[in-house]
């Protein structure tokens, strides 16, 4: 079982370190990135994971192919009409992922992180983003997004700077199981 880390973790804290590239696609960061989509896919619940989350500060998050599910999107009014795919995609690992083009234009959602249960709260970010970084395999990938993976990559490399979404969000709240905002955690 790997831990996920909560708040009060410095870890979560500090400005993670850029991998090496001559390192990826080596056991040792291959075993860092196979913890994280361990820890990641134990929770049912979660959407993203960054590797300072396991307790490791390098430059690294890893999203989970269930947003693209349809069970998983089911009910929640964010996701973008690309997003809406049938077959479970693959997990996409971001090496040294670094945001560009953002949108100047902004939307409140929901968020929630899982090292920060159990609260939510509602965080204003770019509705459109983009990714450049390196995959598993040392390759550059350039990933366009907007919905709710625009917001993903946006709290995930906030995660690799040390900052978390509470720090940012409104109306900061314990989850109930009463209300209907969307429960995937970063
Ligand atoms: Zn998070």
């Amino acid at each position: 079982m790997i831990k996920i880390v909560q708040s009060e973790d410095p870890v979560l804290r500090e400005v993670a370190k850029e991998v090496p590239l001559s390192l990826i696609g080596k056991p040792k960061i291959k075993k860092i990135i196979n913890d994280m989509i361990i820890a990641l896919n134990a929770e049912s619940d979660g959407v993203a994971i960054a590797a300072p989350q396991i307790g490791v500060s390098l430059r690294i998050f890893v999203v989970s192919g269930r947003i693209f599910d349809d069970d998983f999107i089911r009910g929640q009014g964010s996701i973008e009409g690309d997003l809406y795919k049938k077959a479970r995609q693959k997990d996409m690992v971001f090496i040294n992922p670094i945001l560009k083009k953002i949108s100047k234009d902004k939307k409140l959602l929901s968020e929630g992180c899982l090292s920060v249960r159990p609260i939510y709260g509602k965080v204003r970010r770019a509705t459109r983003a983009t990714v450049e970084a390196y995959d598993e395999n040392g390759k550059k990938v350039v990933k366009d997004a907007s919905g709710l993976l625009a917001h993903i990559f946006q709290h995930e490399t906030d995660h690799l700077d040390g900052v978390l979404f509470i720090d940012k969000a409104k109306d900061l709240h314990e989850a109930s199981m009463d209300n209907d905002e969307f429960n995937e955690k970063n």
